[in-house]
């Protein structure tokens, strides 16, 4: 199917951009990566007035580390974030989790400003940026604002961004050294979005857990921070016994919704089967 029409703008600075999304009300949308955009337009599920395609403004992709934490521009591609030095030795999740999304030309166009905007429930990133404790910076006509993962994410495809903001730049802290990591998803086939994901992060202090952090992708609206499942862990520690306990603790508190997809019940399954496999893995995994 073909777009409906739209006017297109091009701007070469981003206070052009937003100056461009204040002008059209509300009725514009930002074009990344346009892999998410391009076939709801396709498909007639979005009709904006206008485009305003980011793509022209180089300032928006870098990878850069500050004040403990990566910061990228919301412009930066999928397959640099692959590739990226600073991604594998500082948070080296995301790393992992890039090699889920999509397949390679998906990653070559597609940004991580647009997957975490888009805020699909099933999407690897909005995932890992709640597990690294992340944030988004919005930039919008009245300045510029910090938001924190856990207040971005609303509910389906819904974030806390007003339609005159744009997302240009989104941090997550930097994983301790010696932290244990995994991402660990089932889809029917390689590059279709999850039917649930989970990314791990586990550090060990002696038998001690020092750290865990468990997020689920697909299994509610926005990603689920396992919060219980993580206590577990640091009063139990990471013994067979303990990531058991934590795995069952964990499908017990998302709440999945049946679609054609898969329904809650399997979602609720593969959140535990998943959480274990992920626990494990992390805890195999050694860093200097
Ligand atoms: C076949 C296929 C398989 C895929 N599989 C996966 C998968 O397994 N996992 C996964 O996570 N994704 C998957 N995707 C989606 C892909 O990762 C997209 O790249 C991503 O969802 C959107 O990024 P984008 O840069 O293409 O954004 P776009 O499609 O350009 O934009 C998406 C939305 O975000 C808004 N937006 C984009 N950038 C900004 C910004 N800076 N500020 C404000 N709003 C913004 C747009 O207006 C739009 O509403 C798949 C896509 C396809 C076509």
């Amino acid at each position: 199917m073909k777009p409906p029409k739209f006017d297109y703008h091009a701007p070469a600075a981003i206070e052009q951009a937003i100056e461009l999304l204040g002008r059209y009300g509300g009725d514009a949308k930002v074009l990344a990566g346009g892999q998410s955009l391009m076939p709801l337009l396709n498909f007639r599920l979005s009709r904006p007035a206008a485009l305003v395609d980011l793509n022209r403004i180089p300032s928006l992709a870098y990878i850069r580390e500050q004040a403990g934490q990566v910061r990228f521009g919301a412009m930066t591609r999928q397959r640099a974030i692959e590739f990226s030095p600073v991604v594998r030795a500082r948070v080296p999740l995301l790393g992992e989790a890039t090699r889920w999304v999509g397949h390679l030309p998906i990653r070559t166009r597609g940004t991580i400003g647009g997957s975490i905007a888009h805020a699909d429930p099933s999407a690897e990133y909005p995932a890992v940026l709640t597990a690294l404790e992340g944030e988004v910076v919005a930039r919008g006509p009245r300045g510029e604002r910090i938001v924190k993962a856990p207040d971005f994410f609303q509910t389906y495809l819904t974030t806390s961004l007003t339609p005159d903001e744009i997302l240009v730049e989104v941090r997550m802290r930097a994983m301790p050294a010696g932290a244990g990591y995994a991402f660990e998803e089932f889809a029917r086939r390689h590059g279709d979005f999850a039917i649930v994901g989970i990314a791990a992060v586990v550090a060990k202090d002696g038998a001690r857990c020092a750290l865990a952090r468990l997020v689920a992708a697909g299994a509610g609206p926005v990603p689920t921070r396992l919060r219980a499942a993580e206590e577990i862990l640091e009063h139990e520690g990471l013994s067979d016994a303990a990531i058991e306990a934590a795995s069952r603790r964990a499908a017990e508190a998302v709440s999945p919704d049946t679609d054609i997809h898969a329904s809650a019940d399997y979602r609720r399954h593969l959140t535990a089967v998943l959480t274990k496999r992920a626990l494990t893995r992390a805890l195999g995994v050694t860093r200097v």
